[in-house]
């Protein structure tokens, strides 16, 4: 079922996106579909799809806003809803919390879904990535060319290419905080969660990170640190966030 309907919001994401170069027009292509986007302000984000009295469908966008365009995260959470409105529609699908797997497994699908609706995968896929610094550059271009937030460039990338790992820090008054890191060693990683560092060095945090999940190998541990100010997500409420990326490769032959 879950692969059926994983192929099936592929599909739908590259139709929809056809004929778009860079950035995707989330608003238009709700609007064209008869849904409308409704923007509330909110600490935390959020997204949920509902329909109003007359049977008319809304996405809810929450989130931190200073005026009411879309940022790089609504997009995406725009783009999210979309995918449950699809499931609906189309197949049903509308898992209740209650029914956990299912639930995690259709909030898996509607990211995927949006991932591939707003970065266009056959031109990330083409991209050759041969350093963690190629990454990083990669990653930052892909977030602006089709304006979606660091981490969700990052994830496309992931999706696409293998052997990779991407944390993303940003820096306290005493260390660093962890806000997100993805790996695709074995297909993708789950999100890691939120953590305040124990090491007070990114550089001491990746290289832990790396060396844990690659112990059992006897492959060649490659990492990259920048520092960046290019996120979309942090440049509009001006938090610094600091990205490390880090290549696995296979041990060189002897
Ligand atoms: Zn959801």
């Amino acid at each position: 079922m879950k692969a059926e309907l994983s192929a099936w919001l592929i599909t739908s994401a590259e139709k929809l996106r056809a004929g778009v170069k860079d950035e995707l027009d989330i608003k238009k292509l709700l609007d064209g579909l008869g849904i409308r986007i409704i923007l509330e302000s909110s600490a935390s984000r959020s997204g949920a799809l509902a329909q109003d009295g007359d049977g008319n469908w809304l996405v809810v966008v929450r989130g931190q806003r200073r005026n009411q365009n879309l940022t790089a995260v609504d997009r995406f959470t725009a783009a999210h809803e979309l995918g449950h409105y699809l499931l609906q529609k189309n197949w049903a699908f509308s898992p209740s919390f209650t029914d956990k797997k299912n639930y995690y497994d259709c909030e898996e699908l509607c990211n995927q879904f949006a991932s591939r609706l707003l970065v266009d995968h056959s031109k990330i896929i083409e991209f050759e990535i041969l350093s963690p610094q190629m990454c990083l550059g990669v990653i930052r271009a892909c977030a602006e060319r089709y304006s979606v937030s660091l981490e969700v460039a990052a994830r496309s990338i992931l999706e696409t290419h293998s052997g990779i790992g991407v944390c993303a820090f940003v820096k306290n008054t005493d260390g660093y905080s962890r806000l997100w890191g993805l790996s695709s060693l074995n297909g993708i990683s789950p999100r890691f969660p939120k953590k305040r560092l124990k090491s007070k060095s990114v550089q001491e945090e990746v290289f832990t990170w790396g060396r844990n999940f690659l112990e059992k190998t006897g492959v060649r541990l490659d990492f990259a640190t920048e520092s960046t100010e290019m996120s979309l997500r942090t440049k509009e409420f001006s938090n610094k966030v600091e990205l490390s990326a880090i290549m696995i490769k296979p041990p060189a032959d002897v």
